[in-house]
């Protein structure tokens, strides 16, 4: 990383503009060019063979093999990896990823899946069964979020497609959180060039929000206002309230959001959304499946739902603490006519009367079935369980990693605990504690570390192990203050250096690497 350092520090603190502008063309200099790409070349050098173990241990297609391999021979490689990379989520290593991981769960939702394998919601005539799982999912998931309490505002204010009529509460079953995302930022730029005749949109949103916002701005065209979090990492209501303008499509706020874990104000958000007459999205992806049972387990957990008038839509992920299988989320919105700006309807094609809710045409009718048995499985009661046990962890790891004098936890989390440290590298804390076996997010802007709490470290011996080895990890850093080498610095760089062209560059050689054989 000796370019990046020497261009870090030699520069300093250069007005981005600037810099944008000083990267531009000092990135055509051809003996600067050719540093940069050694410089990505050697990165990814390094990161190789640990993205692809498999090369020299199972066999490979770079195309189609003339004849079929056998059934057999194929199951038994599957087998042998996902038994290779079972045992770290199994054992509790990892923050997030897998957020049930129970066998018997497991081999439940598996059973359902098989049984559903072919069926496509597209074809709603041949599988109406698809058609009832998504329908009861949607249905399921709006009342755990207040749709029956989704009254209309006392003062009446608000467009009629914003604030609903107290019983329209809808949604969608799409295929993860960044898709529900995409879909009603779509949905609003929509609705705001028919009804208002916006046609510069832009959205006003939390920089802790998440990157599918961004991915949506980039989509749709719709301009991002970036509104900063205050000390608590909540987003500040004031700055919100004041990048309004007529231009704006969507106020957004998280509950809670995934990298620090806190929940936002929704309840003043949504309010200066709606008097307004703006819609207001609550990005309860991570939230949504934890926060009701909270609330319910006696945890002061604040309003986010639509029981606030201004709240017109969530998205919450089955697949996350829905306990789903990988591929669902749930987008709701509080009235039946701003749905309708997500759909899509062509009458003239050739092929047909076409018409589709979500972004994908075909899709797998077998994952809304396991979403739906995950649901229907769990019932209240497992859902309360779970919760219980994953807040009672949080609390534990929490209070752990505050008796630890070196590290501060950043906000008021529950089960997303993100920590940083005033005396230490906390990228070296973390790389550490990748020595240890343990797969930790490492977020920027401030540099600290997550651990998204599952039931997979309600397990006994989990947190007493997590907390031993973070001790071990601050005080290696302590006694080791400059080792090189590892990620710690790429994580470092990556979070610093002013060009962020070279940043962004180096990300999608990462995804061309992924797609070599
Ligand atoms: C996980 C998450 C999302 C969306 O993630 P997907 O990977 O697309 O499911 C959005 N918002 C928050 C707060 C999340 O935690």
């Amino acid at each position: 990383m000796d370019v990046m350092n020497i261009v870090q520090t030699k520069m300093g603190w250069v007005p981005p503009g600037i810099m944008r502008i000083v990267e531009k063309y000092a990135r055509r200099i051809p003996s600067v060019q050719r540093m940069i790409e050694s410089e990505y070349d050697t990165v990814m050098n390094e990161l190789e063979s640990d993205l692809k173990p498999y090369r020299d241990v199972h066999s490979s297609f770079s195309e189609i093999p003339a004849k079929g391999k056998s059934k057999t021979a194929i199951l038994k490689e599957m087998a042998a990896m996902k038994k290779k990379e079972e045992d770290r989520w199994k054992k509790g290593y990892v923050s997030g990823a897998v957020y049930h991981g129970d066998d018997r769960h497991i081999d439940f939702l598996n059973k359902v899946y098989a049984i559903h394998s072919q069926a496509n919601p597209l074809h709603s005539d041949l599988w109406p069964s698809a058609t009832k799982f998504e329908a009861e999912v949607v249905s399921m998931t709006a009342r755990m979020l207040g749709a029956e309490e989704a009254r209309l505002p006392e003062d009446g204010k608000g467009r009629p497609e914003l604030i609903g009529d107290g019983e329209g509460v809808c949604g969608s079953v799409s295929s993860g959180g960044t898709e529900s995302i995409l879909l009603a930022m779509k949905t609003y730029r929509d609705f705001a060039r028919e009804q208002r005749g916006v046609t510069r949109p832009n959205m006003v949103v939390p920089v802790t929000a998440h990157a599918a916002f961004d991915k949506a701005s980039q989509y749709f065209g719709i301009k991002q206002i970036k509104i900063p979090v205050g000390p608590d990492y909540r987003v500040d209501v004031e700055a919100a309230r004041r990048s309004i303008n007529r231009n704006t499509v969507v106020v957004v706020g998280s509950a809670p959001s995934f990298p620090h874990g806190v929940v936002d104000d929704i309840a003043t958000l949504s309010e200066i959304a709606r008097k307004k007459g703006i819609g207001f999205h609550a990005d309860a992806c991570l939230g949504a499946f934890i926060l009701p049972f909270a609330r319910k387990l006696g945890y002061d957990v604040p309003e986010f739902d639509f029981r606030l008038p201004g709240v017109t839509s969530i998205s919450a992920d089955t697949h996350k603490f829905g306990y789903a299988a990988k591929g669902t989320s749930v987008i709701l919105y509080r009235s039946i006519a701003l749905r309708h700006y997500q759909y899509y309807t062509v009458t003239e094609w050739p092929g047909g009367m076409y018409f589709s809710p979500t972004f994908a045409g075909s899709r797998a009718g077998a994952l809304s079935a396991v979403c739906w048995a995950a649901l229907v499985s769990m019932g209240e009661a497992g859902y309360l369980e779970a919760t219980a046990k994953i807040l009672e962890t949080g609390k534990r790891i929490r209070e752990g990693i505050e008796k630890i004098p070196e590290l501060k936890i950043l906000g008021n989390p529950l089960w997303v605990i993100a920590f940083a440290s005033e005396s230490l590298d906390i990228y070296r804390v973390m790389e550490y504690m990748t020595s240890r076996g343990w797969n930790l997010n490492g977020l920027h802007r401030p540099a600290c570390v997550h651990i998204c709490v599952t039931l997979r470290h309600t397990q006994s011996g989990v947190v007493a192990r997590f907390l031993k080895d973070l001790r071990g990890a601050v005080d290696f850093v302590k006694e080791n203050p400059a080792t090189d080498g590892g990620m710690a610095p790429v994580y470092g760089m990556a979070a610093s250096l002013p060009m962020r062209g070279v940043v962004a560059d180096m990300l999608k050689r990462y995804l061309d690497l992924l797609y070599r054989v």
